[in-house]
């Protein structure tokens, strides 16, 4: 067995199969899992490591819209009010 080289092979997060990835496969690069056909990138050159592309793509600057959680602290005023 000539076959040291080992291929660059990561699993992926979404199915657990092993994805094969190009010769001087880059980080962020995307790929598509053969098996479940997920969109995935390379998070980790070493290990190779994939994870979901959409994860990438929240904008942090317009997720801001739901801070009105009701959790209640009334609660709280009743222990400060002595
Ligand atoms: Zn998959």
């Amino acid at each position: 067995m000539a076959e040291s080289k080992t291929k660059a092979q990561a699993r992926c997060p979404e199915c657990d199969s092993w994805v094969t990835l190009k010769d001087g496969v880059k980080l962020w690069e995307l790929v598509v899992c053969p098996t479940c056909d997920t969109e995935l990138e390379v998070i980790g050159l070493a290990p190779f490591t994939l994870d979901y592309a959409e994860g990438d793509y929240y904008d942090e600057d317009e997720d801001y819209d739901d801070e009105d959680e009701d959790y209640d602290d009334e609660d709280y005023e009743e222990d400060e009010g002595f």
